[in-house]
C-alpha cells in the first residue's frame, strides 16, 4: 500500500517553548500510526534536533527541514547545506515550497540542484508544486504542473524518483482558506501520477505519495484523503494547532 501521510508546515512560526508545547499535545493524543501511515514535523531549522529528539522513539513520526541551499556548500552567509542536515540525520526535506518559488526566486533548474544534493545525502525530499490561480483560470495548470515536475525530477534514474514524496499545492489555496475541492484536487493528482507513470512506468507512478497542500483542515482532511490519488496532506495554518492537526492525522486513511 502507497505511503499516506500527514505533513506539517509550519513555516516562519512558533519559538521554541511553542513548538515543543504543540508537539508534546500532539504526541499525548495518543495516535498509533500504521506501517503504511507517517506524520512529517517541518519546522525550523533552529528547532530541527530539539523535534528530533521530541520524536525518538515514536513510530512513524518524522521531523525534515522546509529547505537546503542548492550549493554544497561556501560563502553562503545564513544558509543551511543538505549535508549539514544529514550531518544531523534529518531524513526529510521540503523542496521548492511556493512561498520559496515566490520570494527567494527558486526556478524549476534551482531545484533539480537541490533536489539532487538531498539524493547525494539521503534525504527524502518533499517536492511541492502548484499552480497560481491566474494560471488555473487559464485552464493551462496541468501543462504547468507537469513543467515544474519535469523540469525539476526527470532526471533523476528510477531508484532515486521512486522514494520521492510530491505535494500538490494549489498556490491560490494556500492559506487563503480556499480549498481545492475534491474533484480537482483528484483529478492533478491523477494527473501527476500519469505524467510519472509515462516517464517512469505504472508500478513505479502507483507507489509514490502524492499529498495535498492548500487549506487543509479537520473538516476536509477526511473527504480530501479518501480520494483515490491523494495520498494525505501538507498542512500549514491548520498544523500549528494540535487538536486541528491530530484530526488530520487521524483523518489519514486506516
Ligand atoms: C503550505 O504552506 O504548505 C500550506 C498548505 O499552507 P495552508 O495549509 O495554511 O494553506
Amino acid at each position: 500500500m502507497r505511503k499516506k501521510i500527514a505533513a506539517a508546515n509550519w513555516k516562519m512560526n512558533c519559538t521554541l517553548q511553542e513548538g515543543e508545547k504543540l508537539i508534546d499535545e500532539i504526541l499525548k493524543s495518543g495516535i498509533v500510526l500504521q506501517e503504511h501511515q507517517c506524520s512529517i514535523f517541518a519546522v525550523p531549522y533552529p528547532y530541527l534536533i530539539n523535534v528530533q529528539h521530541q520524536l525518538t522513539g515514536q513510530k512513524n513520526y518524522f521531523v525534515a527541514a522546509q529547505n537546503c541551499h542548492q550549493q554544497k556548500s561556501g560563502a553562503y552567509t545564513g544558509e543551511v547545506s543538505a549535508a549539514m542536515l544529514a550531518s544531523m540525520q534529518i531524513p526529510y526535506c521540503i523542496i521548492g515550497h511556493s512561498e520559496r518559488r515566490m520570494y527567494n526566486n527558486e526556478t524549476n533548474a534551482i531545484l533539480a540542484e537541490k533536489i539532487n544534493l538531498c539524493y547525494d545525502n539521503n534525504i527524502t525530499p518533499i517536492f511541492c508544486c502548484g499552480e497560481s490561480l491566474e494560471t488555473r483560470e487559464s485552464g493551462s495548470q496541468n501543462d504547468f504542473v507537469a513543467k515544474q515536475i519535469t523540469a525539476s525530477l526527470f532526471h533523476l534514474p528510477v531508484e532515486k524518483i521512486k522514494t520521492i514524496i510530491i505535494a500538490y499545492e494549489p498556490i491560490w489555496a494556500i492559506g487563503t482558506g480556499k480549498t481545492a475541492s475534491t474533484e480537482q484536487a483528484q483529478e492533478m493528482h491523477q494527473y501527476i501520477r500519469s505524467v510519472l507513470s509515462d516517464k517512469y512506468g505504472k508500478a513505479v507512478a502507483d507507489d509514490i505519495p502524492i499529498l495535498y497542500g492548500g487549506s487543509v483542515k479537520p473538516d476536509n482532511a477526511n473527504e480530501l484523503f479518501a480520494c483515490a490519488d491523494v495520498d494525505g496532506g501538507l498542512v500549514g495554518g491548520a498544523s500549528l494547532k494540535a487538536n486541528d492537526f491530530t484530526a488530520i492525522i487521524k483523518a489519514l486513511p486506516g
